[in-house]
């Protein structure tokens, strides 16, 4: 088929970056049209005003191995930033939080906290776990030569068995780890704070998910951010790609009609395509399908895990972490898994024109007033968002399929091994892959 017509549902990263590589991969005689339900691309990556100052408010941390991510900031003339926007030359600090005192905290030289972590943890189990995060990174990083060469994987369970990675799925983060000879309080206290702020989960998700969560938290390469805010990236691919963009456009459902698709918009107008491509973290267990059957594994409910982000402009307590000033507070606090402790996180994320200090709140459950109060002494902006944030990354062998019928395509198939911006770059070439070969093998 020399000019197929594709639909792409969704406009977060999943769906731009697919937009983007259906376009390298079927050429300039495609017709790509994006659905997007919102009034503005992005999803999950947003930006958010607290008080006057920016934030990111979802997905935040690229990492420097992320080749897609990088290669889309840099193709798109974007600029990358310190994920957390700080004073000049001001080094983060971190803390682990036990709810009665500091399990771990970093120092000021890299020679001090190097230290404390030996105290803490020990020589062996940080170098175990180093080296076992970058060997995953070095692993996963294999995807981009086969995508390049064209492969083209049906589903997230078969791209990571030929990574090498299969077992991680079905494999708990805690097995993983001892597996790598990681055992006891480092895992504890610092695997599960990782965890939590990255996935709101503890080492119990699955072995995947847990070392991208460690890889991310800088133990492997540095990271960064989109100056203006990550979903610029999104914007930039779709209007790259030259694909034609109906934002405030809800898909209610697909339907087979011949060789192609019927896509019908809860506004009521159907519209024909060649090709779907879905870029929704529902897929098609939200959609009205008909005269297709996709695999049962895709058509089940799953949870999502749901993260409350909660951005503070002010000054927090240091009494609530038995500091003396609120400047001894780590920039990041993580937490260990203990159902006392109110909160998954508590990092400064910006510091505003005024010199206003913005904080980011993250927990399982909304935030009362009464906790900010135990937690903030000073505050003069607040905004909460409640985001249906990753799956609930339980390990499994039933990772549902990219490929739900011919013709029919699903991305976010992959959040269900782990959740990324990358991850779901990846995806998107994958499936641009499937329905290069799909068009390819029917022509
Ligand atoms: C608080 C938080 C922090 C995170 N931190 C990080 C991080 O630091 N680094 C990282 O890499 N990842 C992070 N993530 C994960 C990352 O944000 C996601 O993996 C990624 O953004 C998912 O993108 P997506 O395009 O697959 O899905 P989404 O961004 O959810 O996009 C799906 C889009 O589809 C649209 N849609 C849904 N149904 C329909 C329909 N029927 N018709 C039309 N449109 C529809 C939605 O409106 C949405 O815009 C974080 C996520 C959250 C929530």
């Amino acid at each position: 088929m020399s000019s197929p017509n594709v639909a792409v549902v969704g406009g977060g990263i999943a769906g731009c970056s697919a937009a983007w590589f259906l376009r390298q991969a079927l050429g300039e005689g495609a017709s790509l049209t994006v659905y997007e339900r919102d009034s503005q691309l992005g999803g999950r990556l947003a930006t958010l005003d607290v008080g006057g100052t920016p934030v990111e408010s979802g997905g935040t941390i690229i990492h420097e191995t992320n080749r897609y991510l990088a290669n889309f900031v840099d193709h798109l003339a974007l600029e990358r930033v310190e994920p957390h926007q700080r004073e000049e030359g001001d080094a983060d600090s971190v803390g682990v939080w036990d709810g009665r005192r500091f399990a771990f905290r970093t120092r000021n030289s890299v020679l001090m906290t190097r230290l404390a972590a030996v105290l803490s943890f020990g020589v062996v189990a940080p170098l175990r776990l180093q080296r076992a995060v970058a060997r995953g990174v070095e692993q996963w990083n294999q995807v981009y030569e086969h995508l390049e060469r064209g492969t083209a994987f049906d589903s997230p369970a078969a791209l990571c068995s030929e990574l090498g990675l299969a077992e991680l799925l079905y494999k708990d983060g805690r097995q993983w780890l001892a597996d790598s000879g990681v055992r006891g309080r480092f895992v504890d206290q610092y695997a599960t704070p990782v965890g939590r702020i990255m996935y709101g989960q503890d080492v119990s998700m699955n072995g995947l998910a847990t070392s991208i969560a460690l890889a991310g938290a800088g133990l492997a390469g540095s990271l960064f951010s989109v100056g203006g805010g990550n979903r610029r990236v999104c914007e930039g691919l779709v209007s790259d790609a030259g694909a034609m963009l109906q934002t405030g456009t809800e898909v209610a459902g697909v339907s087979r009609e011949g060789a192609g698709f019927t896509v019908r918009l809860s506004e009521g107008r159907s519209v024909s395509h060649d090709v779907v491509v879905l870029a929704t973290p529902a897929g098609p267990v939200a959609l009205a399908l008909s005269g297709v059957e996709p695999p049962e594994s895709a058509l089940r409910a799953r949870p999502f895990q749901i993260t409350w982000a909660t951005f503070i402009k002010g000054t927090p307590r240091a009494e609530y972490f038995g500091l003396a000033r609120a400047g001894d507070l780590p920039d990041t606090v993580l937490t260990v898994e203990d159902d006392t402790i109110p909160f998954s996180s508590l990092g400064l994320v910006a510091t505003s024109t005024d010199g206003a200090l913005v904080y980011k709140l993250f927990s399982r459950d909304p935030v009362a007033e009464s906790l900010l109060d135990q937690l903030f002494c000073s505050r003069d902006a607040l905004e909460q968002i409640r985001w249906e944030a990753y799956p609930v990354l339980r390990p499994s062998d039933d990772v549902p399929p990219f490929r739900l019928a011919d013709g029919l395509y699903w991305v976010n198939a992959m959040e269900f091994a782990v959740s990324t911006m990358e991850t779901e770059a990846v995806a998107a070439r994958n499936v641009a892959n499937l329905v290069a070969a799909q068009l390819a093998s029917s022509s």
